[in-house]
């Protein structure tokens, strides 16, 4: 039992109205939750993930193999997942490191590579995550507009010199990937790691894997979130040179995929590769098709590589909340660097991409 002066010493911070503004880590003021709709809409094409669901294969590992891995630890840096990935990507497992969901590799990846105070440049518009993993690690976010082709900004993001330089491709919002020159440019010039975020590269673009191994340290960073269908399992991977990968996972540390979800991955990877495969050209068909109708509809769609189309619009908050009383979720945005108020809309089966069509019809 603690004394009375004991507890006289440490009065508990609940109560003590400056409590947590005494305690809390500086600079962490103005960071906010991330803001994803809490209600679910009867069509929510808002995030980017595989609408037609998870694949087969990975649902039946999730229930084979739930009852003898829930009460035990899975294996330390899940060599067998690590292993299923590098034949995936074509690389060596040394040259791979997962993690909970890609976001985890990105927030490890820059505890790994950059001391508080440092600088994260990255392009305007790109993942809204980037600045808050920057900040959340004590690092500064900088961020450097796209070129009026919607390409990365080579030379000023060079003049940055910073730590870590972020790269996404094909980039989220505005789904167009990153020409390979920009790219290149980047690695051969910037003062630290370069970041290439491909979490929809398996939409369009070019994959950026081969640069992993150029003379200055690179990480390309995927996810099973979109194309695979497995966002709720929170599985993602980085792509690096053994040396770049071993810095991260002493910073992700053990344990950080569990049982299930590796075992979900695993089953995807080895024998459903097709049923992945498949639902790709469909998003491919079906964003064509959708592009052409909204066009047809007085809008100018931006050119897409990705799972998603951005549709420039004049007040994407009003018109986002008009679809929603109308039982379709998209993601509205403010104000984006170069292209103003848009929606970001996910593409799936065609019978729900005609539904936000209607929607758009009456709402516009
Ligand atoms: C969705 C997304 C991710 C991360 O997804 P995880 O589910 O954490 O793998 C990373 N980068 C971009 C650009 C994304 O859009």
């Amino acid at each position: 039992m603690p004394t009375r002066n004991a507890t006289a010493a440490t009065p508990p911070l609940a109560g003590r109205k400056d409590g947590i503004a005494v305690v809390r880590r500086a600079g962490y003021d103005d960071i906010a939750l991330y803001s994803a709709p809490q209600q679910r809409c009867a069509v929510d094409l808002s995030d980017n993930v595989n609408l037609w669901g998870a694949p087969p294969s990975a649902l039946v590992a999730v229930r084979t193999t739930i009852e003898e891995s829930v009460s035990r630890y899975p294996v330390a840096y899940e060599p067998a997942l690590r292993n299923a990935l590098a034949r995936h990507a074509g690389v060596a497992p040394e040259m791979i490191v997962a993690g909970c969901g890609s976001d985890d590799v990105l927030d490890s990846a820059m505890r790994a590579f950059a001391e508080p105070g440092d600088t994260v440049c990255l392009p305007a518009p790109s993942f809204s995550m980037i600045p808050v993993f920057a900040r959340v690690n004590g690092l500064v976010p900088v961020a450097v507009p796209l070129t009026l082709q919607l390409d990365a900004d080579v030379e000023r993001m060079l003049e940055t010199r910073a730590r870590i330089t972020y790269l996404c491709s094909p980039n989220n919002p505005t789904g167009q990937p990153f020409s390979p020159q920009a790219v290149e440019r980047i690695i051969d010039g910037a003062a630290g790691l370069v970041i290439i975020d491909q979490a929809y590269a398996e939409f369009g673009g070019e994959s950026f894997t081969r640069l992993v191994m150029s003379r200055r340290p690179v990480l390309v960073t995927r996810t099973m979130s979109k194309a695979f269908g497995l966002a709720g399992l929170r599985v993602g991977y980085g792509i690096g040179s053994p040396d770049v990968i071993g810095e991260i996972l002493k910073v992700r540390g053990p344990y950080r995929i569990s049982a299930p979800a590796e075992a979900g991955a695993i089953a995807v990877l080895t024998n459903d590769q097709s049923w992945v495969t498949e639902r790709v050209a469909e998003v491919v068909a079906n964003r064509a098709r959708f592009s052409r109708e909204l066009a047809l509809s007085g809008f100018s769609p931006v050119p897409s590589a990705a799972n998603f189309v951005l549709v420039p619009v004049e007040n994407s908050t009003a018109l986002s909340a008009k679809l929603h009383d109308a039982g379709i979720g998209v993601r509205a945005l403010r104000a984006l660097p170069g292209i103003g108020d848009a929606l970001r809309i996910g593409i799936g089966p065609w019978h729900l991409m005609q539904r936000c069509l209607d929607a758009l019809a009456r709402a516009a």
